[in-house]
C-alpha cells in the first residue's frame, strides 16, 4: 500500500509491548509532557495562573474555578489511565480495529469505539476545514455525506462538501496511486454510519499522506483543546467502569499482554 506504513507482526507487538511495559507514572509523565505543547489554562476565564489541588485537580488563581488537567482537551473526554490512552493511541497507529483495541486496553467495545472516534476527531480537528463536520459528528446530526477528494502534490486531501442521501466521494477518474487505494476503501466504508464514514475518510487521508509518526501526531492532536461546540465529556457507563480507581481495584495493571494484535491488520487496513 503506497504511502502506508506496513510493519510486521513482530514489530507491531514490540511497539505495543513498549507501551504495555511502561510504569503507570511514566505513562502519566508522557501525557503531561505532551500537554506542554498546549499549556493548561482556566476553562472558565482563560487565565494561566493555576495551582494544584489534590486528586489531580487544578484551581484558577484568578476566578477560583477548579478542574482537571485534561478538562477541555480531547484527552479529557474519557477518564482513563494514561497507559490505557497510550495503548489506544498505539493501537490506532497500528491500525488495529475496535475489537483489538478493546481487548488490548481491557475496555468495553463501545468505549473502544468512542476512543477511536475521539482520536479520529482530534486529528481531523487539526484541519480547520473539518471543524463544522466534527461538530456535526459529535452532535450526531447534519453530518455531511458528500465529500470531495483531490490530489495535493503526490498525495491527496478530502473535504466535506455537504448533505447527500447516500455516501458520495467526488474524485477525479485519473487519480494518483494513493487515491486509488482510497477509492477502494470508500466502497467499503460507505456502509458505515455517517459519522464513522466522515471520520474514516479523514483518517485515511492522514494515514496515507502524513509523513511522520502517527502516534506522535495523534498524541499532539489529543492534548489540544476541543473546538467550541464539541462536547468535553463522553459520559456513559462504559467510561465509569474504567475510572482509574476501578482499574486499580480490578488489579489490572490497566493493560495486559497483547494477544489481540493481529498481524494481518497491522499495516493499518482497518475495515471499520
Ligand atoms: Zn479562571
Amino acid at each position: 500500500m503506497n504511502g502506508y506504513r506496513t510493519i510486521s507482526w513482530t514489530q507491531a507487538l514490540a511497539e505495543m509491548g513498549v507501551i504495555l511495559r511502561l510504569d503507570p507514572k511514566e505513562a502519566e509523565q508522557m501525557l503531561d509532557a505532551a500537554c506542554e505543547a498546549e499549556p493548561t489554562r482556566c476553562r472558565r476565564c482563560g487565565a494561566d495562573r493555576l495551582y494544584n489541588l489534590s486528586g489531580g485537580r487544578l484551581r484558577c488563581a484568578k476566578c477560583r474555578y477548579s478542574f482537571y488537567k485534561f478538562t477541555g482537551r480531547w484527552l479529557g473526554r474519557h477518564r482513563l489511565p494514561a497507559k490505557v490512552w497510550l495503548a489506544a493511541i498505539k493501537a490506532f497507529e497500528l491500525g488495529l480495529g475496535g475489537q483489538s483495541v478493546a481487548e488490548v486496553c481491557e475496555l468495553s467495545l463501545p468505549t473502544a469505539a468512542e476512543l477511536e472516534k475521539t482520536i479520529q476527531m482530534s486529528i481531523a480537528a487539526l484541519d480547520p476545514a473539518w471543524i463544522e463536520t466534527i461538530k456535526a459528528c459529535d452532535a450526531g446530526a447534519n453530518i455531511p455525506r458528500r465529500f470531495a477528494a483531490s490530489p495535493k502534490g503526490a498525495a491527496f486531501q478530502v473535504r466535506p462538501v455537504g448533505a447527500a442521501d447516500e455516501a458520495v466521494v467526488e474524485m477525479p477518474e485519473d487519480s494518483p496511486e494513493p487515491m486509488r487505494a482510497f477509492r477502494a476503501g470508500v466502497r467499503r466504508w460507505s456502509k458505515l454510519p455517517a459519522d464513522r464514514f466522515a471520520l474514516k475518510l479523514k483518517e485515511w487521508e492522514v494515514r496515507s499522506t502524513y509523513p511522520g509518526s502517527l502516534f506522535e501526531l495523534a498524541l499532539r492532536a489529543l492534548v489540544r483543546y476541543t473546538p467550541p461546540g464539541v462536547s468535553e465529556r463522553k459520559g456513559g457507563v462504559s467510561s465509569v467502569l474504567h475510572h482509574p480507581k476501578h482499574h486499580r481495584r480490578r488489579g489490572a495493571a490497566t493493560v495486559s499482554a497483547a494477544p489481540a494484535a493481529r498481524p494481518a491488520r497491522a499495516g493499518g487496513l482497518v475495515a471499520a
